[in-house]
């Protein structure tokens, strides 16, 4: 279905690496995770007035649903529609909000200087005049991650479903500023012990 869209824009995201760019109603964003078991952080806001932004709390509460993918629709924090999921081959994304950050390194792991997703959001939005309290743990849509919900109440991040080449979609409802962490983190599961590049696409 992505293939028959004209490609705007492309770009290799490194391992750790991160994107920033403006999207119209209508363009598309595509990530590939070209080699499997790699998750990206994904964040959006409104071009007309950033503090209008995706909200995973909205998402969950409009769609009646933790696990979302094709083909729910993703929400602001004003409860307006923001991207609609066109694609997704794993159907498996964290939808709890958050990002990798250096006082959660340092609790978790005695890591504070090791890279993470906050710092590259934050440069990723630094050239759009946002920071990093611009944004909080509910713009944060964590794209192919397993964080397990266990009956016991453990909360458990696991390895991520995802193959090479599996993609995911997203359709602009509203013109945005995109940002996309390709997630930095190797003392958990979340990417399983490995950082792989990703491709990301801007489709008209
Ligand atoms: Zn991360």
């Amino acid at each position: 279905m992505g293939e028959s869209i004209p490609l705007e824009r492309q770009v290799i995201l490194a391992p750790g690496g991160y994107f920033g760019a403006t999207v119209a109603t209508g363009q598309r964003v595509r990530i590939v995770d070209l080699e499997g078991q790699q998750v990206s952080d994904f964040m959006s806001f409104a071009r007309e007035d950033p503090r209008e932004q995706l909200s995973m709390y909205s998402s969950r509460a409009v769609n009646s649903n933790w696990r979302l993918t094709a083909p729910h629709q993703l929400y602001s924090n004003l409860v307006r529609p923001m991207w609609q999921i066109e694609v997704d081959t794993v159907g498996e994304n964290y939808c709890g909000g958050g990002y990798c950050n250096a006082r959660m390194n340092a609790l978790r792991y005695g890591a504070p200087d090791a890279p993470n997703c906050e710092t590259n959001l934050e440069k990723a939005l630094a050239p759009y005049g946002l920071n990093r309290w611009s944004f909080g743990p509910d713009t944060c849509f964590n794209i192919f991650m397993t964080y397990a919900y266990e009956m016991n109440g453990v909360l458990e991040i696991r390895e991520p479903k995802s193959g090479a080449g599996d993609e995911i979609i997203l359709r602009a409802l509203m013109p945005q500023i995109v940002a996309i962490s390709n997630c930095p983190q190797v003392r958990n599961p979340v990417n399983a012990g490995r950082l792989k590049p990703l491709r990301v696409e801007i489709l008209n």
